[in-house]
């Protein structure tokens, strides 16, 4: 049996190395994924690090998808292609080579052992709201309301969108 593409966002991020090469690394991976679609790429960012505040800028950017790999194996996929750009996890909110966590996945809610989805820290974090609600403002989280109005109510100051050069 077929089964239906689901739409899902991921959120990218990355701070060290080169961070910006890394996050278009990171779209280029996720259109490269078997069964699944890059649909929607939202601008990168400049974000100031929160958590732990001694460590570089990120980049943040989000991608909407549409996929058929169910979530649970979009998260391995996912694990994979951090650990391909040369990701180690040292502490929590250590700085990072590529990060990517679902977001949103349709709408269903998930609770499993290592993967919680709607990812359980989005909602305060503008580094994530910001990016989707540039490509997907009229999206439902679930239970909690739409993508537009839960990123205006956050603090964005340390959320810059880069603007590329006229060439
Ligand atoms: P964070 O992204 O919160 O800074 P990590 O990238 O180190 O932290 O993620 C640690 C673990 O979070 C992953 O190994 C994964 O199992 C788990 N996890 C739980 N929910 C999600 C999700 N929605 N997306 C990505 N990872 C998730
Ligand atoms: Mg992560």
């Amino acid at each position: 049996m077929a089964t239906r593409p689901e739409r899902a966002f991921v959120a990218l991020g990355a701070n060290i190395g080169d961070p910006q090469r890394q996050v278009e690394a990171g779209f280029a991976a996720l259109a490269a994924l078997p069964c699944t679609r890059l649909l929607l790429r939202s601008s990168l960012y400049r974000t100031a690090p929160v958590g732990y505040l001694n460590q570089p800028d990120f980049i943040n950017a989000m991608a909407g998808i549409e996929t058929t790999l169910a979530p649970q194996a979009l998260l391995e996929a996912l694990l994979d292609i951090e650990r391909a750009h040369g990701r180690v996890r040292e502490f929590p909110n250590a700085p990072r080579t590529l990060d990517l966590d679902i977001a949103l996945y349709g709408d269903r809610l998930v609770h499993a052992p290592g993967l919680t989805i709607p990812h359980p820290r989005m909602l305060e974090r503008a580094f994530v709201m910001v990016p989707l609600a540039e490509i997907a403002p009229e999206v439902e989280v679930p239970g909690q309301g739409r993508v537009r109005e839960l990123a205006a109510r956050l603090d964005a100051a340390g959320v810059a969108e880069l603007r590329r050069m006229p060439a």
